[in-house]
């Protein structure tokens, strides 16, 4: 296992690079985040070793088991799963970075209580849902700006940016749709020149879609399955209502 999550990696840090080269861009531009759901902290822990340095957990179930055997090694770690508004206080023990997932007034109220009572702040993503599909989270496109004009009145919460899952899907053009309508909304939202937000990452692109979302303008790729192996969970039972 352990070494496969090596070579794995080393395969998925060329296809980056490639596919930033094939569209003109700098394979520095774009951030590897290792999305380890289900993954042990053991094979967390060697590619951490191999000079990876972020990670994100769907669960805090999750991020709290691991929190221990991971302390010891230097790494940045972001929220991705659907985060309920009753482990909003469980979450921030953890030293998460940035929540990715956040996609609804309820929850950036939640964590702006608690962060003030911590005299804290956190950077946030607002999850959008470009695929349209009923499964998945995120505010709808049309809510987007709305929601992140509220957002920004809460000055815990520092957008930094935008996330998507693409649509799940063998054809590369209707996935590519998806990416495109976070670009277009990444844009919109600059425009509007909002005070407190920034919207210079766009956090989109899979095991399975990477390259794609590398065209359309990733500033990080989420990637998982690629490098750790297959999941014994479906993914549905990180993305529905109980996750
Ligand atoms: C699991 C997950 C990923 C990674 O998916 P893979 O197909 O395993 O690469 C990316 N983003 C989110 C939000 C996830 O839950």
């Amino acid at each position: 296992m352990s070494e496969h999550v090596m070579e794995n990696l080393q395969v998925i840090l060329e296809r980056i690079e490639i596919a930033c080269i094939k569209c003109g861009r700098d394979p520095k531009e774009v951030r590897l985040l290792l999305a380890t759901k289900t993954v042990t902290a053991e094979n967390i822990k060697i590619a951490l070793q191999a000079g990876q340095t972020l990670i994100g957990e769907n669960k805090v179930q999750e991020v709290k088991e691991k929190y221990e055997s991971l302390k010891s090694v230097p790494h940045d770690k972001h929220f991705i799963g659907h985060l309920q508004t009753n482990k909003v206080k469980d979450i921030l023990k953890y030293d998460i970075t940035c929540i990715q997932s956040l996609d609804r007034m309820d929850l950036a109220q939640k964590l702006h209580q608690r962060l003030l009572v911590e005299n804290k702040t956190i950077s946030v993503f607002i999850q959008v849902n470009t695929s349209d599909e009923e499964s998945k989270f995120g505010v709808h496109p049309d809510e987007a700006l709305e929601l992140v004009k509220q957002v920004s009145e809460l000055h815990t919460l520092k957008i930094k940016g935008l996330m998507a899952i693409g649509l799940f899907s063998a054809e590369t053009e209707k996935v590519r749709a998806c990416f495109k309508l976070l670009k277009t909304l990444q844009q919109r939202i600059m425009s509007e020149n909002i005070p407190n937000v920034s919207v210079d990452e766009l956090s989109m692109g899979m095991s399975g879609d990477l390259e794609t979302a590398i065209e359309e303008g990733a500033t990080m790729v989420r990637v998982g399955t690629a490098i750790f192996g297959q999941r014994t969970y479906p993914d549905s039972f990180y993305w529905n209502e109980h996750a």
